[in-house]
């Protein structure tokens, strides 16, 4: 799986429910990032995505 830039809404469901803060979703600038170095690989971000994104 991985992330699909063109379908993701920039809805900001993933950002709020990482509980280490490693998405960051900005949806005025249409921008979406993932820290790497800081994700723990929980997948809370996949089970909330409504787009069924993922990295
Ligand atoms: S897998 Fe968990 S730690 Fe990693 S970005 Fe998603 S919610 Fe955050
Ligand atoms: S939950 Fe899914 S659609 Fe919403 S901002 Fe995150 S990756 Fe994009």
């Amino acid at each position: 799986m991985s992330y699909n830039r063109n379908k993701c809404t920039h809805c900001t469901l993933c950002e709020k429910t990482c509980p280490v803060n490693a998405i960051t979703v900005s949806r005025k600038d249409k921008n979406w990032s993932i820290d790497h170095n800081i994700c723990v690989r929980c997948t809370h971000c996949v089970a909330k995505c409504p787009k069924k994104l993922f990295f």
